[in-house]
C-alpha cells in the first residue's frame, strides 16, 4: 500500500473528534496509540458473533473463538520471526510479562549473581527486578547512560562477567525515543553466557523485529502501543528457557493433571496462561498487526522520521527550550522544557487547545534524576500525525510561554 496521510487518518474514528472545542492533535502515543475503526471491528465481531470460552468446548462457538485466538497467535508468531507458535505467551501486557519472567528467575538465581539493567528504563522493567533481587540475594547493577540520552556502551562491556546472569534493557526509551542498540547488547551479553530479555513497548509500533535473528532469549511487548488494544500483549521466550521457568499463576487452563497430591502443568504456551485470557483483546492484536504491516514497517519509519525533523528544527527554534534526548539514534519523541516553567503547566495549556502532550516523569524517575528535573513535556508522534500538527504544537508551545512568563 502507498502511504497516504488522508487515508490513514480516515481509519481511525477518534481523529474526527474535538476536544475543549479544537480538533484532537493526539501526540501522546508513546503512553498508548489511537484505534484504527478494523481494529474496533474485531472486538465489536467477537462480542457480537462468537463470544465463547476457548479451549474448553466442544460446541461451534468455542471452537471458533478458539481458532482465532490461535490464529492470532500465529500472526503474532511470523511477525516477529519467532520459530515456534508456543514460544509466544499471552500476557496482559509488558509488565506482565517482565513480572513473570522476573518470578520464573527467582528459582534460577543465587545470593551474589548479577543481573544487568540500563539507566533508561520504565520502571515496569526496574521494580520486578529489584523484587527478585530482594528476594534471591542476587546484585543489581546499572548501564549508565550519557547527556545525550544514549547508553554508555563502554561501561556496559566493564560491567559483563562470569557472574552476569540477565540483562534486560529496552529496545526504545519511552522518556526519550532512543533506539538502544540491542543487538550489540544481547552479543555481549551471550559470551558471558547471560540470557536477555528486550522490553519492545516503545519499539513495536515503528521497528518490526526479528527475534531469530537478534537471539533474543525473551522478547516482550503491548497490543495498546501498536494500535490494538489495551489489556493483553505477548512475551516471547526461547523454548529451552520457557521450559525451564517455573509457573506464575496457578489455575485453570495452565494444567495437565489435578489431584490433591499434585498438579503436573500443561506444555507450552498453556503452562503460563492461567485462567480465561482476554480473548477479543488477543485477536484484535492479531487484526493490529495486519493493519500495521499493510501500511508497512518502512513508510511507517520514514514518515515518522521527517515529522521528528520537522518538530525538532521547529521547536528548538523556541527560546529557552531544551530537549532531553538528542541522540541521533531515535524514533518520534520529543521530551522539552522551558525555561522556567513547570512542564504539567505547559501541558495544561496545550490541552486547552486540544492538544494532548504527556507530562511528568513517564515512568521513568531515574532519567529525570539524571537530568536534575521534575519531568518533560512529551510529544511523542504516529504514522497517523501530520506536519499541520506539529505547527499547531509549535505555535500552543509559544503561547504556552508567553502565557507563563
Ligand atoms: N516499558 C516501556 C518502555 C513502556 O513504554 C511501557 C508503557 N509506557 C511499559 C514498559 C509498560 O507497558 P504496559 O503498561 O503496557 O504494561
Amino acid at each position: 500500500m502507498s502511504f497516504n496521510i488522508d487515508t490513514i487518518r480516515a481509519d481511525f474514528p477518534i481523529l474526527q473528534r474535538e476536544v475543549n472545542g479544537k480538533p484532537l492533535v493526539y501526540l501522546d502515543n508513546a503512553a498508548t496509540s489511537q484505534k484504527p475503526q478494523i481494529v474496533i471491528d474485531a472486538i465489536v465481531d467477537y462480542y457480537s458473533n462468537y463470544n465463547a470460552n476457548i479451549h474448553r468446548g466442544v460446541h461451534a462457538l468455542s471452537q471458533e473463538a478458539t481458532d482465532k485466538y490461535e490464529e492470532a497467535r500465529q500472526k503474532i508468531q511470523h511477525h516477529f520471526n519467532v520459530g515456534k507458535a508456543h514460544e509466544i505467551i499471552f500476557t496482559s501486557g509488558t509488565t506482565h510479562g517482565i513480572n513473570l519472567v522476573a518470578h520464573g528467575f527467582s528459582s534460577l538465581l543465587n545470593a551474589n549473581d548479577e543481573v544487568i539493567v540500563s539507566a533508561l528504563e520504565h520502571h515496569s522493567n526496574i521494580v520486578p527486578w529489584q523484587m527478585l533481587c530482594e528476594k534471591t540475594g542476587a546484585v543489581l547493577k546499572v548501564i549508565p547512560m550519557t547527556q545525550e540520552g544514549a547508553l554508555d556502551m563502554a561501561a556496559y562491556n566493564t560491567l559483563l562477567s562470569s557472574k552476569t546472569k540477565l540483562v534486560f534493557v529496552n529496545q526504545i526509551s519511552n522518556a526519550l525515543g532512543t533506539i538502544n542498540p540491542i543487538q550489540d547488547i544481547i552479543e555481549a551479553a551471550h559470551k558471558v553466557d547471560a540470557a536477555v530479555l528486550i522490553d519492545g513497548a516503545q519499539a513495536c509500533a515503528h521497528i518490526k523485529s526479528d527475534l531469530q535473528a537478534l537471539d533474543v532469549d525473551f522478547y516482550v511487548t503491548s497490543a495498546h502501543k501498536m494500535c490494538g488494544p489495551t489489556g493483553v500483549g505477548v512475551l516471547y521466550g526461547k523454548e529451552k528457557w520457557l521450559n525451564k521457568l517455573p509457573p506464575y499463576q496457578g489455575g485453570g487452563e495452565m494444567i495437565a493433571e489435578v489431584t490433591f497430591e499434585k498438579t503436573t502443568y500443561a506444555d507450552l504456551p498453556h503452562k503460563f496462561e492461567a485462567g480465561t485470557p482476554n480473548i477479543c483483546g488477543g485477536i484484535a492484536f492479531g487484526t493490529a498487526i495486519d493493519y500495521l504491516n499493510k501500511i508497512g514497517f518502512h513508510a511507517i519509519a520514514t514518515y515518522e522520521h521527517e515529522l521528528l525533523t520537522y518538530a525538532t528544527a521547529q521547536l528548538l527554534q523556541i527560546e529557552g527550550l531544551t530537549i532531553y534526548g538528542t541522540s541521533s539514534d531515535k524514533t518520534s519523541v520529543i521530551s522539552f522544557n522551558l525555561k522556567g516553567i513547570h512542564p504539567y503547566d505547559v501541558g495544561t495549556i496545550l490541552d486547552k487547545l486540544g492538544i494532548a502532550v504527556r507530562t511528568g516523569h513517564h515512568c521513568a524517575q531515574p532519567i529525570m534524576n539524571f537530568y536534575n528535573i521534575p519531568g518533560t513535556v512529551r510529544a511523542s508522534f504516529a504514522f497517523y500525525n501530520t506536519k499541520e500538527e506539529v505547527d499547531l504544537l509549535v505555535s500552543g508551545v509559544r503561547r504556552a510561554q508567553q502565557m507563563l512568563t
